[in-house]
């Protein structure tokens, strides 16, 4: 399974509201959950993609005429490339972080009830090994 799926299949939303979210993708305010609806809609939206070209060249121009010694020519395309593919691969190894984090606590879980279960006398583990150690003390 393609790791970046949740993209795909995140909520669907109107060219309005895809728009309105340009300028807090530009400034990285978007959330998650917001970024990956966002970048779902760019992904398959021309309209929506090449107004937020337009957004990104104006917000890249104003950084560039304030930084103090402005180095070279930019080529806009792959630069909003890059940057669409920098916060795609954010999003998605956060994902990952977050799955990897809902199984060492499901593993973690299991280990605490297979311990209770074990205080308890239901599985009996700790009195068989007991019992072992007993039996070569002997
Ligand atoms: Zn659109």
């Amino acid at each position: 399974m393609d790791s970046s799926e949740f993209i795909s299949k995140s909520r669907k939303i109107t060219c309005r509201e895809a728009e309105a979210m340009i300028p807090d993708y530009l400034e990285d305010r978007l959330s998650d959950k917001d970024l990956a609806v966002f970048l779902n809609h760019i992904n398959n939206c021309n309209k929506c993609h090449d107004e937020l070209e337009t957004n990104f060249m104006v917000d890249l121009t104003v950084r560039y005429l304030n930084e103090e010694d402005p180095q070279g020519s930019f080529n806009l395309k792959p630069m909003l490339q890059k940057n669409i593919n920098e916060k795609t691969a954010r999003l998605v190894h956060k994902h990952r972080m977050r799955k990897l984090r809902a199984l060492i606590f499901f593993i973690t879980m299991m280990l605490i009830i297979l311990w209770l279960l074990d205080l308890a006398h239901v599985l009996g583990i700790t009195d068989a090994a007991a019992e072992f150690f007993r039996g070569i003390g002997r």
